[in-house]
């Protein structure tokens, strides 16, 4: 290792949630980070995309930038109630009196992605840690001694280290040679963000609904789920939909209707159709131990169980653990060693989280005769086994543990 490498900072493509967690996790860590970003300043991140933030998550937030997990503690809510119905009919409801626990965070927050980024873009101001806007990683070339990089405004980089945190259609990852490997969701799904009413008394329930063959939508899955100032609406497509049909003003005012009431019908905001994939790259790094792929640059997985964002930011850590280790490491083999450890640890987690979230896919997706049975069974002894009802409600989600790796436990 050079020992110029101590003045150069870590480079970090892409100022998503996983990159602008990267770069703190650094700066945290004493090591100076900069961030390429394709986008400009003023970009519209609309669409809340991620809401569900894990405690790990916050605890690893609080820990690489203290007031960033509190900040989302305090911006999010806790919904207090778990509630499903089947074709119709409530199967399971429960309420908690503290649901968030009675750790120093709660167990999750609900909060959109939007607000955030906002809050860590607040933290990356406060560490001085700068992105640079309209500068898209265009190539990148490793060596055993670093990485050279050109950036789409005609600059020219030298970094000891890249972070490829560039989403899903990582440049970093194609210029590594890794490929993405798995496969994608046979339904389609509808996404859309409901704002909240303005008169609170009127407002619908704090609560986190899944309703299985929604009479009401055309027997379609439904889950609502609440975030601070609003709600995120999943329909679930079933054979023959076309989703672009389907995501129109006036079916959705019409499917809005159905499920909140009509006084929610013009606080449409947001809607998108999506076929999940997943996948992960077949390496998390280049052959000279230079490049990192982190969050969805290195995995995509379906949204249920809420791993994406969650599971990114783990990565983000953790590379930049192995980061500062290699950075300044004083021999060559140590640096590599460190950089492979991140590989082998977040290849492991990603395989588990993609694992979790394909059990949920496979559920909501009903394919397996068997999980058909079981769901019909389940509803039918709900009324008299609560079990069966609270089976209901928790299979849309997949398995609840984070990935049984000896590491900080994260998602
Ligand atoms: C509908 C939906 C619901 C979701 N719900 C949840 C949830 O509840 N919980 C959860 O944990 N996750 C959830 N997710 C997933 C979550 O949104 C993503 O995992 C998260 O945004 C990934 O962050 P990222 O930083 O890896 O990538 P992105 O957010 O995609 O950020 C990548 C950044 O890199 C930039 N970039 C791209 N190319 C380049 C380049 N060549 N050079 C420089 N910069 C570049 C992009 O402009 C962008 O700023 C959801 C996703 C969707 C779509």
């Amino acid at each position: 290792m050079s020992t110029t490498d101590a003045d150069r900072p870590v480079l970090i493509a892409g100022a998503g949630p996983v990159g602008m967690t990267t770069a703190l996790a650094l700066n945290a860590r004493g090591v100076p980070a900069t961030i390429l970003e394709a986008d400009s300043a003023d970009r519209d991140r609309s669409g809340s995309r991620a809401i569900y933030v894990h405690g790990t998550t916050l605890h690893t937030l609080e820990r690489v930038h203290p007031g960033l997990g509190e900040n989302l503690v305090e911006e999010g809510l806790v919904w207090p109630t778990r509630r499903t119905c089947w074709r119709g009919k409530e199967v399971f409801k429960r309420t908690y009196d503290n649901p968030g626990g009675d750790g120093k965070f709660p167990h999750f927050t609900s909060v959109p992605q939007v607000r955030t980024e906002e809050f860590m873009h607040e933290a990356l101001d406060e560490a001085g840690i700068d992105i640079h806007w309209d500068c898209a990683v265009e190539t990148v070339e490793s060596s055993p001694d670093g990485v050279h990089v050109e950036t789409s405004d005609g600059q020219e980089w030298e970094t000891p280290y890249l972070v490829g945190a560039d989403g899903g259609g990582s440049t970093v990852r194609d210029e590594i040679g890794a490929e993405f490997e798995g496969d994608q969701s046979k339904n389609s799904f509808i996404i859309a963000d409901v704002d909240e009413l303005e008169d609170e008394d009127e407002q619908w329930p704090l609560e986190r609904l899944f309703h299985y063959d929604d009479p009401d939508v055309g027997g379609r899955n439904v889950m609502l789920v609440p975030f601070t100032g609003g709600w995120r609406l999943d329909i679930q497509c079933i054979e023959d939909d076309d989703p672009d049909e389907l995501v129109t003003d006036e079916k959705m005012r019409e499917f809005v209707t159905a499920v909140m009431g009509e006084e929610y019908a013009d606080n449409l905001t947001w809607v998108s159709s999506y076929k999940f994939l997943q996948v992960m790259a077949d390496t998390f790094v280049d052959e000279h131990r230079r490049v990192l792929l982190a969050g969805e640059a290195a995995h995509l997985l379906a949204p249920f169980g809420a791993r994406g964002m969650n599971s990114g930011i783990a990565d983000a850590d953790e590379a930049a653990s192995a980061v500062a280790v290699a950075y300044r490491a004083q021999t060559d083999a140590v640096a590599r060693d460190e950089v492979e450890l991140y590989a082998a640890r977040r290849e492991k987690a990603a395989e588990y989280n993609l694992n979790a979230a394909g059990q949920a896919l496979e559920y909501l997706q009903g394919e397996n005769p068997a999980t058909v049975l079981r769901k019909e069974a389940a509803a039918s002894l709900a009324d008299y086994f609560e079990p069966a009802g609270e089976y209901l409600d928790d299979a849309p989600y997949g398995p609840h543990d984070a990935p049984p790796i000896v590491s900080t436990g994260n998602y």
